[in-house]
């Protein structure tokens, strides 16, 4: 049985303050039991800190939106995953598609974030993703089935990772994946996993709302959900957390 897991990309949004606001709320509805899978909360770099005091020790799990692949050294506005492994982090989000869009990031560079992370005990949390063009083209399986075996190329297979299926023209659009496009690329994906298919945690991300979250929970190859937007607000993001159950 895989367990489920609602994570939050938070991306540049929110101030340590703000941070602390929405882990008052979400703890404390933890505590009066709203269930439904394992949180992971992927806060900006700068918010880490206050971010860690609040949940190191609970149930809530957080992790870096993006690291480099080495531990220290002259690299100059990189994030060591090493001292967010040392702060309480247990994740390291890879290959989010602004990542790969806006910054260049290359599938060579990524399956180099991947193995490192997983060499230091953190899980990668690996984004593949097509966009509209490559979609109407007939090109989904190809593109994310590329990304996902060159993004692992590197990669220990028996240590954990997760992968997120995240359409690029789902994400921040309001237009949302049909449950039965997201499961096609989820059994795709899944399928070409091979032998590790059936253990792999693959969550779907792309205007996952509220409203949408439960329909596609209900697919059965989809294990949670990478949530954008919506991860900003806590009692939205409990919602669909809740429909996890
Ligand atoms: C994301 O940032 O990974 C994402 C899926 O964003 P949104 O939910 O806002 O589409």
């Amino acid at each position: 049985m895989r367990k489920k897991i609602c994570a939050g990309n938070w991306k540049m949004y929110k101030t340590p303050k703000e941070a602390g606001e929405f882990f008052d709320s979400i703890l404390a509805s933890l505590k009066s039991n709203v269930k439904g899978g394992e949180i992971v909360i992927f806060p900006p770099a700068l918010v880490c800190e206050s971010v860690a005091k609040y949940v190191n020790g609970s149930s809530v799990h957080w992790g870096l939106q993006n690291s480099y692949f080495e531990s220290k050294g002259a690299f100059t506005g990189e994030n060591s995953p090493d001292v967010a492994k040392a702060m309480g982090a247990t994740y390291v989000l890879v290959g989010h598609s602004e990542r790969r869009k806006i910054f260049s990031e290359s599938d060579s560079l990524l399956a180099k974030k991947v193995a490192y992370v997983q060499s230091i005990g953190l899980t990668p949390m690996l984004c593949v993703g097509e966009d509209l063009s490559e979609r109407e083209t007939g090109r989904t399986n190809e593109v994310i089935l590329g990304q996902l075996d060159e993004g692992l190329k590197s990669a220990d297979r028996k240590k954990p990772f997760v992968i997120a299926y995240e359409p690029v023209w789902a994400i921040g659009t309001g237009k949302v994946a049909t449950p039965e496009q997201a499961e096609e690329a989820h059994v795709a994906l899944r399928e070409r996993l091979g032998g590790l298919g059936e253990s792999t945690r693959i969550l779907y991300g792309g205007s996952v709302k509220p409203e949408n979250a439960g329909e596609l929970a209900a697919k059965k190859n989809i294990d949670g959900f990478l949530v954008g937007g919506a991860s900003l607000e806590a009692k939205g993001f409990l919602q669909i957390l809740s429909s996890l159950q």
